[in-house]
């Protein structure tokens, strides 16, 4: 196998336990959009139900309906519409919908009648994140509206929510001033005559730091894959989270060269004395950040190394010194550690991105395998694009 992007699901359990424990007085929402950043949503889904999670998050219509398709049957809210959105198969297969504005209020009532049943609808405030949301001063209308088309029977106001902007930074300013205007648009809603069952405010940063905005259900994703939302508030062992994928590939070539060999495009690298080259057969192509170009850690032959010289499509390459390894040989680029690997987060710094990135973007020609460090796999519990179980990881 030339690569592979191992998820242990036993550990995406173990993290909704232990996301749910830091918040006692909530249900929690396990986030799976983006196919689980990277993870496999539907397999994630899954785990995070049975750890668990009455509740699955999806950004984009076509997700939660793939989570639908593949037979997932419980609480789903789905919050990135775009006007003329799947409204009414989202309200048929009892996918929870967002609602920011008067546009999407007056396309789920139209498309609730239509399919003739009730939409369930969570109504986003932008508290001050200035991305979704209904502006404040609309606020008042869209409640209002809301609420008379829920005393007809077309919907029911499910939640009410709104999004932070800077929750991995505690004592930032915003956070306080985005809780007083969720109270407010509360308020609000409640003066409406809206009772709803659940009021959301939290993703993985706020359940880790702030109980005041756990409120009734707590959205959290990155925590749940086991990767920390930002290096200054820990590490994922910190909050007793288990990175969920390992990254690893198999050397393609091992080989001697002199010195002053130049290494991949632009001969950015040049050996600095006779050494041993090992090629990674993963690149850009596989989301490994060329931008980590000459700084990535990859753990080869018991060491960790650096990318020498450019990350191309397909590869790259580490030099070994005077260590040895064969083709065939382990390359793994992150993981929980188990081995003495780097993490997602120190191949974040490495790029200058977020681990958050790092995850979401592994490709498509990256088979997942999945493991469960629990139960062992058995051959018949493989999932579509799955090639190979045996073994695992230790
Ligand atoms: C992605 C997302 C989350 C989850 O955020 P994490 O930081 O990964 O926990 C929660 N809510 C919304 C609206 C999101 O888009």
């Amino acid at each position: 196998m030339r690569a592979r992007a191992v998820i242990d699901l036993a550990a995406v359990r173990a993290n909704v336990r232990a996301l749910r424990k830091r918040a006692p007085g909530a249900q929690l929402m396990a986030v799976v959009k983006s196919d689980a950043y990277g993870h496999g949503a539907v397999r994630c889904g899954r785990a995070a139900r049975e750890a668990g999670a009455p509740w699955l998050g999806a950004a984009l219509p076509e997700e939660a309906l793939a989570l639908r398709a593949a037979g997932d049957t419980g609480r789903l809210l789905c919050w990135l519409w775009t006007p003329g959105g799947p409204w009414g198969r989202a309200i048929e297969q009892d996918v929870d919908v967002s609602v920011s504005g008067m546009w999407a209020l007056r396309e789920v009532v139209a498309a609730a009648r239509g399919v003739g049943r009730a939409a369930r609808v969570h109504l986003k405030i932008d508290t001050g994140l200035g991305r979704n949301g209904c502006p404040p001063e609309e606020w008042t209308e869209l409640t209002t509206a809301a609420r008379a088309a829920e005393a007809e029977g077309v919907l029911t106001v499910a939640g009410v929510w709104s999004h932070f902007a800077c929750a991995d930074e505690p004592g930032h300013p915003s956070i306080a001033a985005q809780l007083a205007e969720f109270h407010r648009a509360l308020a609000v809603a409640e003066a409406a005559g809206l009772r709803p069952e659940v009021r959301h405010l939290a993703n993985t940063p706020a359940l880790l730091t702030l109980p005041e905005a756990h409120f009734d259900l707590v959205r959290t994703g990155i925590g749940v894959y086991g990767v920390s939302p930002s290096p200054e508030l820990g590490t994922p062992e910190d909050f007793g989270l288990r990175p969920a994928m390992t990254l690893e590939a198999s050397l393609a070539s091992v080989k001697r060269v002199p010195a002053g060999h130049g290494v991949s495009y632009g001969h950015h690298y040049t050996t600095p004395g006779e050494t041993t080259l090992a090629l990674v057969p993963l690149g850009y192509a596989d989301g490994v950040p060329r931008h980590a170009s000459g700084a990535g850690p990859v753990l080869v032959a018991g060491k960790w190394r650096t990318v020498a010289g450019r990350i191309a499509m397909d590869q790259f390459v580490v030099d070994l010194g005077g260590d040895r390894a064969e083709a065939g040989a382990p390359a793994v680029l992150f993981g929980p550690g188990d081995r003495g690997e780097p993490s997602a987060e120190d191949w974040a710094r490495a790029a200058g991105t977020i681990g958050y990135e790092i995850v979401t973007r592994i490709g498509k020609r990256v088979p997942r395998v999945y493991v469960d460090s629990e139960v062992p796999a058995q051959a018949g519990d493989r999932s579509e694009g799955d090639t190979a179980l045996t073994g695992g990881v230790a």
